[in-house]
């Protein structure tokens, strides 16, 4: 298989061979029909993908660099499938990989010692492994030159002082345990302190350094590289994650970690409650579904669709069954796993499509042509990388009853406006708005939908939060007296779970500029204390 991959991409494009493997696998692992001879049941060969898809990719774009890998921030096919491991070593590499251990590193463990051992013995040689590599780490970097694009020595610093920080094994509540630095277990079902429709814990105590003012508002991928999110809510005062997915809000899954030292009693849900699943949101999907595709909510929404040519090559493929119904079972585990992976729905007979971007609005609780105007690209892009409005507003709905006469507001990397959005459709005026967002054309969606929803208050755009500095800062506090609320996502690029090229961790180019959201917040909260 592996050489056949090969064959078809290059040696070069591992992303391409991976997908190819994964392909084959699912291909291979499918019983033959009983009914049909295996030769029959396969469309003709070129249905078969082979081909890595391509994005509709559009050169006059901007920032387009990278956005194909930054789709895949947590396609996760487990919110629709149940995998059930039937050889020992199977379960034992599940249950290392639930215990927050890579799937490499588990099988590099049941390899040396042997699928016999304990789950103990193999976490320990896990761990003596990477205590070894944490020594490497210390070597001086002339040394032992490491992959880190740290741009400046306060960063490193921040760093050190992370991984200065002693190992811990405590419960954590909202159902995290933390076994050691890197391991932190997401909670399943993952809905952070509750959701309007799954009650949690209604009550939280905070660190005394993490309490306001400001309330700030920290979110990222749930699904990071190990030890991310400790080292995130280190830096942000000790405050533990809320892991929540969006899927328990909308018909989409989003699992996000924020981290915010908000309060969590009397929170509210935006009215009306969005579609909970696909036929709520799509009615005339439902004609079309076939009863084989069991799916009810979609997966992540990403930065990037799937091509015409894949959706071409679906409907090839099922064309010769219509007689009999059903397709044989090969040819529907091909079928669903480019439907999971792509967010594929049914739109005609034999026919999926991605959704399109007025769609993908909708879904995320945005007004319907929020990104109208801009390239479809563009639009993908910036929705993929947003917040879930619903989601996030449920959490900054406390702050309403805070704040009956408006906030000022600090919104780092505001892509397309989701924290402003939300605070809107909560009836919680923005008094002056400074927004720091580096892609102009994220800016001007803002702008325009600024000015079509006539607010009151002042919107001041930024374009990189490498530039905000203490002066600025004061100046605006001075301006407006004070920030109440600093809301912003950092870039996931380097962190999302199918980036394979850059998934360097926080400290990678893009994903490092969570250091000058903690720097920000850090200044205004100093300069907070000092004005009242
Ligand atoms: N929460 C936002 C999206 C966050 S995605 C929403 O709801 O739309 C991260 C954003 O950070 C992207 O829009 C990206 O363009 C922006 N960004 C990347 N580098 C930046 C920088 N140096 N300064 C400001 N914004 C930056």
């Amino acid at each position: 298989m592996v050489a056949k991959a090969i064959k078809e991409h290059g040696e070069e494009d591992a992303d391409s061979i991976l997908e190819s493997l994964l392909l084959y696998n699912a291909l291979e692992n499918s019983p033959p029909e009983q009914d049909s001879p295996p030769e029959q049941s396969s469309p003709p060969e070129q249905c078969y993908p082979p081909q890595q898809q391509q994005i509709d990719s559009d050169p006059f774009s901007s920032d387009y660099e990278g956005s194909f890998l930054d789709g895949f921030s947590d396609l996760d096919s487990s919110d629709n499938e149940e995998i059930n491991p039937t050889s020992e070593e199977e379960k034992k590499l599940m249950s290392l990989v639930n215990m927050g251990y890579t799937e490499l590193e588990a099988s590099i463990a049941i390899e040396r010692c042997g699928v016999d051992s304990s789950l103990v013995d193999l976490t320990d040689f896990i761990s003596a492994a990477q205590f070894s590599k944490a020594e490497d780490a210390h070597f001086p970097l002339e040394e032992k030159p490491r992959r880190l694009h740290i741009d400046d020595k306060k960063k490193r610093k921040f760093c050190e002082y992370a991984m200065s920080k002693r190992k811990k094994k405590v419960g954590l509540g909202n159902g995290i345990i933390e076994e050691d630095d890197d391991a932190l277990h997401l909670p399943n079902p993952m809905i952070g302190f509750g959701t309007p429709t799954h009650l949690g814990q209604i009550h939280r105590s905070l660190p005394e350094a993490a309490t306001g003012p400001p309330y700030f508002y920290y979110e990222n991928v749930a699904l990071t590289p190990k030890g991310v999110w400790n080292t995130i809510s280190r830096f942000l005062y000790d405050i533990q994650p809320e892991f929540v997915d969006s899927k328990y809000f909308c018909a989409a899954a989003r699992k996000r970690g924020y981290v915010h030292n908000l309060p969590i009693e009397n929170r509210f849900p935006l009215i009306p409650l969005p579609p909970q699943t696909i036929f709520d949101a799509f009615p005339m999907t439902r004609r079309w579904w076939p009863s084989w595709d069991e799916r009810r909510q979609l997966n992540c929404l990403q930065t990037c669709i799937a091509s015409a040519k894949l959706t071409e090559r679906i409907r090839l493929a099922l064309k010769d069954y219509d007689e009999d119904g059903i397709p044989p079972e090969r040819v529907r585990r091909y079928v669903l796993y480019e439907c999971r992976k792509w967010n594929l729905v049914w739109v005609g007979k034999n026919k999926v499509a991605p959704l399109e971007p007025d769609e993908v609005e909708t879904l995320l609780g945005f007004p319907r042509n929020h990104t109208r105007g801009i390239s479809r690209t563009d639009r993908f892009k910036s929705l993929g990388n947003s917040f879930q409005i619903d989601t996030v507003a449920y959490h900054l709905s406390v702050l309403k009853d805070r704040f009956p006469n408006g906030i000022n507001l600090l919104s780092l990397f505001s892509g397309i406006g989701g924290a402003e959005i939300a605070l809107h459709r909560l009836g919680i005026r923005m008094k002056n708005v400074v927004s720091v967002e580096i892609s102009a054309v994220s800016r001007t969606v803002v702008r325009t939908w600024w000015e079509q929803t006539n607010q009151t208050g002042n919107l001041y755009h930024l374009a990189d939060v490498q530039e905000l500095n203490a002066d600025r800062l004061e100046h605006y506090i001075s301006t407006f007296g004070g920030f109440d609320l600093v809301v912003g996502g950092s870039p996931c690029n380097n962190l999302a779970g199918s980036n394979r090229h850059h998934r360097d961790g926080l400290e990678g180019k893009e994903s490092s500029l969570f250091y000058d959201y903690f720097r920000i917040l850090d200044l205004v909260k100093g300069m907070m204390a000092r004005y009242s």
